[in-house]
């Protein structure tokens, strides 16, 4: 059983609660979120029951587990939900009424390539940036990012062109400087099951990007979603970004049918990532006109000044035509299918 208490609920609240809780033999976990806390009680259903926990001061829902997942759960919250990215008047919207464009590097590589790269995304209607500190390369032996230093970059990019920003972090132990330096916390794929990386972004107090296992079921990953929501983070975003099948003309194959089939189950915005689906840059426009087709909330894109000498992924970057055709399909399309462009408000 899950208790969510309001948002403005005291300690004293919080205390009564749990002690309502172990005088009926139960335990209860407190996990304080930034904006709401979660208590998981443990114990016998029935004995709960008779407490009439919905009733008490500061409890704001009760949730039996029987799902695997709960809190992402639509069944809990019909409703589907906006995500806000971003601080003070640059707040992005990610979520059912719009479509949100985000661009950036895959890796940030200095502060000249980061700001062309961001003046790209700009110029194509991106609202938010993205870029790559800390790489999780499948081998040892490439790139590895800039770390901190990268971080700062990105920071201060976003900062001159408007931007909010999101950023992988993949240790957590750094998810308070990177919670520093960024609006949002990216979860990639090799992580997505990372659950002590999981539990850390739940409490840093910004939103989060949780990119699909690539060998994840969509139940499982919406599971690894509930592990932040359980930490009182409810602002996840989902992204589809290809799994792994035994089709070798693309990187990994993306999962299109996930958009509608997250929508259906839970209320988090989903997004798609073509360009790291695919790893090729020819299937980016025609994978973001199906993302948008299927009522994706937004994509997330790999852009490059110079994709032959990036030292990541340089074959999946726009540049050029196909970044005037992406930016021409991000600027008709959503209204054929009843979203405006998300931008900051
Ligand atoms: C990325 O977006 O930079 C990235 C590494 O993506 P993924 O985790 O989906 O491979
Ligand atoms: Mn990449």
């Amino acid at each position: 059983m899950v208790i969510v208490m309001s948002p403005g609920a005291t300690d004293e609240e919080i205390d009564h609660v749990v002690e309502r809780v172990t005088s009926v033999g139960g335990e209860a976990f407190v996990s304080k979120g930034v904006v709401r806390t979660i208590i998981g009680l443990v114990g016998d259903i029935e004995s709960f029951h008779h407490l009439n926990l919905r009733t008490l001061p500061g409890v704001a829902d009760v949730h039996r587990i029987s799902d695997p997942y709960k809190l992402v759960s639509r069944q809990h919250h019909p409703e589907r939900s906006t995500v806000w990215v971003g601080s003070g008047d640059v707040k992005v919207p990610i979520g059912p009424d719009t479509f949100t464009f985000i661009a950036g590097p895959c890796a940030v590589e200095t502060p000249d390539q980061t700001l062309e790269a961001a003046r790209m995304a700009v110029s194509a209607g991106a609202t938010v940036l993205r870029g790559g500190a800390y790489k999780p390369r499948t081998s040892p032996y490439a790139f590895q990012g800039l770390g901190e230093e990268g971080l700062r970059i990105l920071a201060d990019v976003g900062r001159r062109t408007g931007l909010p920003t999101v950023t992988e972090v993949v240790d957590p132990r750094d998810v308070p400087v990177v919670a520093e330096h960024v609006d949002m916390l990216q979860i990639g794929t090799r992580n997505m099951a990372n659950f002590a990386l999981l539990q850390a972004v739940g409490e840093a107090g910004k939103p989060v990007l949780l990119k699909r296992g690539m060998t994840a079921t969509i139940e499982e990953w919406l599971m690894a979603a509930e592990y932040i929501a359980q930490r009182g983070n409810l602002d996840v975003v989902l992204c589809e970004r290809g799994i792994r099948t035994f089709e070798p003309s693309t990187r990994n194959t993306l999962d299109i049918s996930a958009v509608p089939v997250v929508q259906a189950t839970s209320h988090l915005p989903i997004i798609v990532d073509p360009s790291h689906a695919a790893g090729r840059k020819d299937l980016v426009v025609p994978l973001s006109r199906a993302a948008i087709a299927v009522g994706a909330d937004g994509v997330i894109v790999d852009v490059h000044p110079q994709p032959e000498t990036a030292l990541c992924d340089g074959p999946q970057a726009l540049l050029g035509q196909e970044l005037r055709q992406l930016a021409q399909a991000v600027r008709q399309l959503p209204s054929l299918v009843g979203r405006e462009a998300a931008t900051a408000r």
